[in-house]
């Protein structure tokens, strides 16, 4: 049997970080950056005030109370402003540029808000509340390096130095397909032998919430033609495909008779449970991955986090490898198969604790649902008595 580690370095091999775009930035939260941005203006562009208040010469109110004519009105973006003479204030609002002459910014809370003349109650230093030009970055300065995920915050400073568009990796995307005579999508009745397709639902989920635009094709049945057909029919919009399903040893299994001759595909035993049968390989023109997953839904899942999830951040440009492990303390005593690795479904406790979930079968979506880890038992070990420190996997 293949180890896990093997399985993986033989995906991460084929699998080559996508293309970078020039991406619209409504279209790049999510993208990996491909370029340095670097603001052309410094930010602020100018001086303004960082409150509601009133411009004055800081020598001015050195001796306070004292009652200042205001000699303008000066709103966020205005641009035609009176300089500010010794003896005057300027009624100033939250973004408002200052004028010239004016050094420091009284707080409209320290004064009697007085719109032809104001008294002022309280002194201020030199500089108070005022943005200096260029206090946040420099003109020429980068404020974004390349390998940089977009979230929302540097999609705002994007925005923020001016660009509309961003050369970027984009998000994956992953087109995923379930087969199974026996599925029903929700919501319909099931009939004798039916069940709820749940597998493309949390595949699709688990791909997006690893940073790629997810596509959920129909469900297929368990004949090769059909799947062969519908696959042809969504390669063309993917950068990946999961399918679920149809992998096993039994018979009426599409995904494995259709691929098997097909492209790159090979079927292979990974040593580990859940998740024993996997296929992976590249298909069609554009050699695009396909993961062929197993079909029972703890597998599919833990096979997607640890296999597909490092591809995709492969395509994304990011560092790519098993997922992140903690360790904790079992809270009770754990079996695990000779010669597999085992991913307990587990919860995890505030005193550095992990608890098996009951309910460890591969079909056993709801114990899934209620773990938040997943305990890693090594090949070489069967069982692990309560107490001993364990590696896990969150959630
Ligand atoms: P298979 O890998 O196709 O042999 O399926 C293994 C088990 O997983 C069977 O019990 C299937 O009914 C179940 N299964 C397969 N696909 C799905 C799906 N999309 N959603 C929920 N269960 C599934
Ligand atoms: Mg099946």
């Amino acid at each position: 049997m293949k180890s896990v580690d093997a399985h993986l370095a033989d995906i991460l091999a084929t699998v080559r970080p996508l293309a970078p775009l020039e991406l619209e930035l409504e279209q790049a939260l999510g993208a990996t950056l491909a370029e340095e941005v670097v603001s052309p203006v410094p930010l602020p562009p100018f001086a303004n005030s960082a409150m509601d208040g009133y411009a004055v010469r800081a020598a001015d109110i050195a001796d306070v109370p004292v009652t200042l004519p205001v000699i303008d009105d000066v709103a966020a973006g205005a641009d035609e402003l009176r300089a500010v003479g010794p003896g005057h204030a300027v009624r100033i609002m939250t973004g408002g540029p200052l004028p010239a002459g004016a050094d420091t910014v009284v707080p409209v809370e320290w004064t009697d808000g007085g719109t032809v003349s104001v008294r002022i109650d309280r002194t201020a230093a030199e500089g108070n509340a005022i943005r200096r030009a260029g206090e946040d970055v420099q003109a020429g300065a980068v404020v974004l390096k390349p390998g940089t995920v977009i979230g929302p915050a540097q999609l705002g400073i994007i925005a923020g130095v001016g660009r509309r568009r961003v050369l970027a990796r984009p998000r994956p995307r992953v087109v995923v397909l379930a087969t199974g005579a026996e599925l029903v999508e929700p919501g319909l009745p099931l009939g004798p032998g039916q069940i709820w397709d749940s597998n493309s639902f949390t595949l699709t989920a688990a791909a997006r919430s690893a940073g790629a635009d997810a596509f959920r094709a129909p469900t297929v049945g368990d004949d090769p033609a059909a799947f062969l057909e519908r696959l042809d029919a969504q390669l063309v919009r993917a950068d990946v495909v999961v399918t679920s399903g149809g992998v096993s040893m039994g018979a009426y299994e599409p995904v494995k008779e259709a691929l098997s001759p097909l492209g790159t595909v090979r079927f292979e035993k990974v040593a580990m449970q859940p998740g024993m049968p996997q296929g992976f390989g590249t298909v069609g023109d554009d050699q695009v991955p396909v993961f062929a997953l197993p079909g029972n839904p703890v597998s599919s899942f833990v096979s997607f986090t640890l296999f597909v999830r490092p591809a995709l951040d492969r395509m994304r440009g990011l560092p790519a490898g098993l997922p992140a492990t903690v360790t904790a303390r079992t809270a009770a005593a754990l079996r695990s198969p000779a010669a597999k690795r085992s991913f307990l479904r587990g919860m995890l406790g505030s005193d550095g604790t992990v608890a098996p979930v009951h309910g460890q079968g591969s079909h056993q979506l709801a114990a899934l649902a209620s773990a938040d880890a997943l305990i890693v038992v090594p090949e070489d070990v069967t069982e692990v008595p309560a107490g001993e420190q364990v590696e896990v996997i969150r959630l």
